[in-house]
């Protein structure tokens, strides 16, 4: 029977009354569990679902996974961002599938052995798909257990954050500690959203310490971030003579690896953007280009930093193009583009070229 004394069993109460229906939460299978918490770090479950839904469609268990080609996984991630998640993914379902039979390790610590699986991601996994009692930390737990003990530390500090993990360790529920990992981060999305918290209809409002003492508004706090640094990017667009472009992979262990681009990089002081192309496709590519009429700019924003980018259709003047820096380079067709997986801010760039090139 429900304890209505307890703040833990009324918060799972609620859950069970109030829960948005999911795919993965109804399936209890440990191998899309992982799918869909490796997709939503960094990222809002609205955002993920039609990622998920192509994602397991494609590879409907482990063993479809482990045998895919990493080109097709970053296919299908393509647009989510943070690829290390699917190049970590899917090394990880190769092992659990040569050393653990195709089945997912029990334990948090087990499943941080596997690539991509951190403190956060194996507590959720072990508590959601094998029952563990293992607290989640995420933002919105952060939220709402600040909140309610009225904690008033900077959440950037460590002390605040081990804090709020021992508050998390010491509510979770023994007896289901999945749901209850799921109550509380699904509380803070829906009810202790952080402006205008829903206080009226929360479980917790009774012993809630922000709420009785009327500073929603202030708890928690949160230093502000670091101003992200910009870079200015220069973009090389090469031609053959059968009106192919040329396209290089990224190294597997750089940012954004695995995917392809147009080759170029960043400015340096002192330089013209013209010239930042022409040296990157020296450097990348050992050819000399002329760099000749500007294609199109944009702007994207990344995580840690902001780029604008500057793309300008060149000629080769001497030399033949090799990987130097990329593992390596293709000659495509514009209506080949949308085979290969790119990073969004080149995938505009290769949409837009198609726009103009195959009219
Ligand atoms: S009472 Fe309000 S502030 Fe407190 S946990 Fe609930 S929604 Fe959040």
């Amino acid at each position: 029977m429900t304890d209505y004394n307890s703040p833990t069993d009324r918060l799972l109460d609620w859950y069970h009354s109030h829960k948005r229906s999911l795919p993965f939460r109804e399936s209890g299978d440990p191998y899309l569990i992982w799918v869909s918490e490796i997709m939503l770090q960094q990222t809002r479950v609205d955002q993920m679902l039609p990622y998920y839904r192509r994602f397991v469609e494609a590879f409907p268990t482990v063993h479809y996974l482990a045998r895919a080609d990493q080109q097709e996984v970053l296919r299908l991630w393509e647009g989510l961002g943070y690829y290390s998640r699917a190049r970590n993914l899917h090394s990880a379902a190769k092992v659990v599938v040569s050393d653990y039979g195709g089945k997912l390790p029990e334990t948090a610590d087990e499943l941080q052995k596997l690539k991509g699986i951190g403190p956060y991601t194996s507590a959720a996994i072990a508590s959601i798909a094998f029952n563990q009692p293992c607290p989640v930390v995420d933002g919105n737990v952060q939220r709402v257990l600040a909140r309610y003990h009225g904690l008033d530390g900077d959440l950037r500090k460590r002390d605040t954050q081990k804090h709020i993990e021992s508050a998390a360790a010491e509510m979770i529920s023994r007896r289901h500690p999945g749901d209850f990992n799921q109550a509380i981060m699904e509380l803070g999305a829906t009810i202790c959203t952080p402006k205008n918290p829903s206080c009226t209809l929360c479980p917790l409002a009774g012993e809630c310490v922000a709420f009785k003492t009327a500073r929603t508004d202030e708890v928690p706090y949160k230093s502000p971030a670091k101003k992200r640094p910009h870079h200015e990017i220069g973009i090389g667009i090469i031609r053959d003579d059968y009106h192919r472009l040329l396209i290089a992979k990224r190294p597997e262990d750089a940012m954004l690896g695995g995917l392809w681009e147009f080759p170029g990089g960043k400015q340096k002081v002192g330089e013209s953007i013209e010239e930042t192309v022409a040296r990157e496709l020296r450097e990348e590519l050992g050819v000399d280009v002329l760099v000749e009429q500007p294609f199109m700019q944009l702007k994207h924003a990344y995580s840690h930093f902001s780029i604008r980018m500057r793309a300008y259709f060149c000629r080769i003047t001497s030399g033949t193009p090799r990987p130097v820096s990329s593992t390596e380079i293709k000659w495509v067709r514009a209506d080949e583009l949308g085979d290969y997986p790119f990073p969004k801010a080149n995938r505009k760039l290769t949409e837009a070229l198609q726009n103009q090139l195959l009219i």
